[in-house]
């Protein structure tokens, strides 16, 4: 490693030994030790900065199998004829898809399936997901939905089957790690495991560390949550069982006009390229996946995992900043933090992953649907609390304010 690249564990290691998260530890890093311009030099690819030929790859957890670092983010619907992504993606290395019933309004799969016969089943990874009804799932459900999975795709089988937005601890049970056994049994899937956006993901991470039976978990993961102590403890106890760790939301999405306060200036990467960097970095990740839905988002995607030159702790530096000043905005979904502190229905990740829809992903309608799909208790904010959730925040998130915002916007 060059003497001013950092890897992530040295710059955790100096974040935690500071006694604070990396958010808050971000204005006092920066204004102590402000990027020099000998850091950009020294970020030299003594090479010549070529870039590599394809995409890299990891072993993903103990499954033996080699995925990209970069995964396709499926949820949109393709050129069934020929999508020029798709195809541009595979041939750079990234062969892997990631999708999900209910993608592109369950439309993904059946969109996929022409270019999986265009490049040959035995040559594309497929991972797909079934996500709870009505908040629910049983192992009926999720038996019939990989056969839906299949249906769509036109194919015989998953390389990897999640449960999708898995919350609840029950689905580490038995009965489902029995299911996961008995799919591979069966050859619908090679491997199993879960999805986990919000709520109790670190409880679900470590649970699944401990009864076996999963092979992957993908699970929100960024430049922001270095310092989330908890996390870090789930992150290793699935590494050490070996489980296949796959991040996502790795944007750490925020309204652009906050993310152009710091300004974000490197010799090598832009402020995208930089956050996909941060993220593998982490030896502990195995891939990230991206949605990619223009070609120019591709491109810059696939340049950053093909390029050799690490970050820099300028640029480090800078993200570091950027979590700091973010902070506030963008919700982790790390709400075993905040929910315990609030003495009512509010479902505060749920609200504010909607909001994330609505200013971030430029999705307004989607992000209302949802909003509006919760109860009036699980959306209530007059009347509570929250001075004591929002102590417990370690992003610093006006839970209050922006639950307010929510509901102004989304109700
Ligand atoms: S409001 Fe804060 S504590 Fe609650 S889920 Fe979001 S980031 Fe985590």
């Amino acid at each position: 490693m060059e003497q001013n690249e950092v890897g992530r564990r040295d710059f955790l290691k100096k974040s935690l030994v500071a006694g604070a998260s990396l958010s808050a530890m971000g204005g006092l890093a920066g204004a102590q030790d402000p990027p020099k311009e000998t850091d950009k030099k020294t970020d030299q690819d003594p090479e010549g900065q070529k870039l590599l030929p394809k995409v890299p790859r990891r072993e993903l957890g103990a499954t033996g199998k080699k995925i990209p670092i970069l995964l396709f983010g499926c949820s949109q619907v393709f050129d069934p004829k020929y999508d020029k992504m798709l195809h541009r993606g595979f041939k750079e290395g990234v062969d892997y898809l990631d999708t999900a019933l209910v993608y592109a309004g369950g439309e993904s799969h059946k969109t996929l399936a022409p270019f999986v016969k265009q490049v040959g089943r035995e040559n594309i990874w497929i991972t797909s997901k079934a996500p709870p009804r009505n908040n629910r799932a049983t192992v009926e459900t999720y038996t019939r939905d990989l056969d839906t999975c299949l249906e769509q795709l036109e194919v015989d089988h998953l390389d990897l089957f999640f449960m999708h937005y898995v919350s609840d601890e029950k689905y580490l049970e038995k009965e489902y790690i029995e299911m996961g056994d008995r799919l591979k049994k069966q050859g619908k899937t090679n491997f199993f495991g879960f999805s986990c956006h919000d709520g109790n993901v670190v409880e679900l991470m470590n649970k699944a560390a401990r009864v076996g039976g999963i092979d992957a978990i993908m699970f929100r993961y960024s430049f922001g949550q270095y310092g989330d102590k908890e996390l870090n403890k789930a992150i290793d106890a699935c590494k050490k069982a070996k489980i296949g760790l796959i991040a996502m939301k790795t944007q750490k999405s925020v309204p652009a006009a906050q993310e152009e306060v710091i300004k974000f200036k490197s010799k090598d990467f832009t402020l995208g390229q930089a956050k996909l960097k941060a993220v593998w970095a982490d030896e502990r990740i195995d891939s990230a996946v991206s949605h990619m839905d223009s070609l120019e988002l591709l491109k810059e995607n696939v340049a950053a995992a093909k390029s050799p030159i690490k970050l820099g702790m300028s640029d480090f530096h800078q993200l570091n900043r950027l979590a700091a000043c973010t902070s506030g905005f963008s919700c982790m979904g790390c709400n075993h933090h905040c929910q315990p502190k609030i003495a009512a229905n509010t479902r505060v990740s749920d609200a504010l992953r909607y909001l994330m829809y609505y200013e971030c992903y430029d999705e307004p309608e989607r992000a209302k649907e949802l909003y509006r799909r919760m109860s009036p208790a699980e959306r209530q904010i007059d009347g509570i609390d929250f001075a004591d959730a929002i102590r417990a925040c370690p992003e610093g998130v006006d839970i209050e304010g922006r639950l307010k915002l929510a509901q102004d916007l989304l109700a």
